[in-house]
């Protein structure tokens, strides 16, 4: 079969091209030229629309086992395929039990199959008692870990002080895996102390300052610096510390830094009282923070754009009443997988970035940062055949209705978004076509446990 249209983003460049997929769902070959136009096989022409890969989202909270009302397999992969994501990343917490030792991870496994729309791949969790887990679970095929620095709001998931991250990174060293920190250190900031009105966003603002974030990258960064092992920031959001992530790089270290959509959407000053669907650690700061991000993110410092996504039942989202929300008591997590590739653009392609761009920073550097590289985040010959058709000039109004997520709860309903998903492919099958009842082949995802190799 191949896909051709005038607008494949390639590594290349965005031209006319084809895409022809083997029998085994890989890319056999990128066809341009004459050798596109002498095709005379099965196919399907998209035309104007972009045909680029799938997006690979490494930084969602699928919550299955144990916490499934907030959000399970069967419903985040439906909302994946549905947003152009082939590929997601499920965080080792929020679930229970995490993924903090082999045995957690088989029932994480258990709990996705035959249930997964795209394919999924895992994180494992580093946690003060579970040294002598993470090289099994390694073996068995995690993508790499992820720890907490302060509190993470479960308290099956505890976080880790700085000699146990440095045991950590000792254990890792060698293994090819990496560590990933939600970078926010407590320190002299006591965030659950702050008075004051909990309904107004500036209260819960002053519990989460960036001085946390800051402190939390500066230890990352010098121990990264110090040890062989890749170190990863996931969702940052204080632009204060993008600096230090500089120095960081400047001098070698194996460090890479993910921003999320909320940070580049949303801002301080536009959150309403009460709007406790705007709430996330760390949070959404002021409009100059989001284009400093932006500014980042065009300059390479920041590697690449993810979801976070991280969705709670509404009784814990919106307490209580609905509208009245207390932001220092509802659950911190923004719902947002479904709508990644649209909440991006629509403000990337006002911002000078490209095509190549979107395809680099949502799919070709999350793949990067999981070692799913070889098989995902690019059309390229010997890749799978995972791609989203998208309209980029056409746009949409987010709606509850239309979203697969579990829990519909999030900050976007109403909003004009542009980039509309035709139709996702998985290994050269369409898991989603807008207009469709129901994806032709549905639930082929595959569990990534061992993609490539390492
Ligand atoms: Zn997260």
């Amino acid at each position: 079969m191949l896909y051709r249209g005038r607008r494949v983003v390639l590594d290349t460049g965005v031209q006319e091209a084809g895409i022809l997929v083997d029998g085994h769902g890989r890319i056999q070959s990128v066809l341009t030229g004459e050798q596109l136009r002498a095709f005379e096989g099965p196919q399907e022409d998209v035309g104007d629309l972009v045909l680029m890969a799938g997006l690979v989202d490494s930084h969602v909270h699928v919550n299955e086992p144990g916490r499934a009302s907030w959000e399970g397999f069967l419903t985040a992969t439906a909302a994946a395929a549905k947003g152009g994501v082939t590929t997601i990343v499920d965080m080792p917490l929020n679930s229970i039990p995490p993924t903090t030792t082999v045995a957690n991870l088989r029932a994480k496994l258990e709990a996705a199959r035959d249930q997964i729309h795209v394919d999924v791949a895992f994180w494992g969790g580093v946690v003060p008692d579970n040294k002598s887990e993470l090289r099994p679970l390694v073996k068995a095929g995690v993508v790499g870990f992820k720890c907490f620095l302060c509190p993470s709001g479960v308290d099956e998931f505890p976080h880790v002080d700085a000699a146990q991250v440095e045991e950590a990174l000792v254990e890792l060293e060698g293994t090819g895996s990496i560590l990933a920190f939600h970078a926010e250190l407590c320190g002299d900031q006591k965030t659950d102390e702050i008075t004051g009105d909990g309904r107004r966003y500036s209260t819960f603002l002053k519990s989460r300052p960036a001085s946390m974030e800051l402190a939390a990258v500066q230890l990352v960064t010098r121990l990264c610096r110090q040890h062989s092992v890749p170190c990863h920031i996931v969702h940052l959001s204080a632009a204060e510390a993008l600096p230090l992530v500089r120095a960081a790089k400047q001098d070698g270290a194996r460090l890479t830094a993910e921003t999320c959509h909320h940070y580049l959407t949303l801002a301080a000053e536009d959150i309403p009282r009460g709007a406790t669907q705007y709430k996330c650690c760390p949070p959404v700061r002021s409009r100059g923070n989001r284009e400093r991000l932006w500014t980042a993110l065009a300059d390479g410092l920041l590697d690449m754009v993810v979801s976070d996504h991280s969705p709670c039942t509404p009784d814990l989202k919106l307490l209580p009443p609905a509208g009245g929300g207390d932001f220092l008591a509802a659950w911190g997590g923004v719902s947002s997988l479904q709508l990644g590739l649209s909440l991006f653009w629509t403000q990337a392609r006002g911002r000078g970035f490209s095509l190549q761009d979107a395809s680099r920073l949502l799919s070709a550097a999350p793949a990067r940062l999981c070692g799913l590289d070889r098989r995902k985040g690019r059309l390229a010959e010997g890749m799978d055949a995972d791609m989203v058709v998208w309209d980029p000039d056409r746009s949409f109004q987010v709606s509850e209705s239309e979203l697969q997520h579990k829990n519909k709860v999030n900050p976007y309903t109403g909003r004009e978004l542009y980039g509309v998903v035709v139709k996702t492919i998985l290994q050269g099958r369409p898991v989603y076509e807008a207009g469709a009842d129901k994806a032709a082949g549905s639930r082929q995802g595959k569990l990534l446990l061992d993609v490539n190799c390492r």
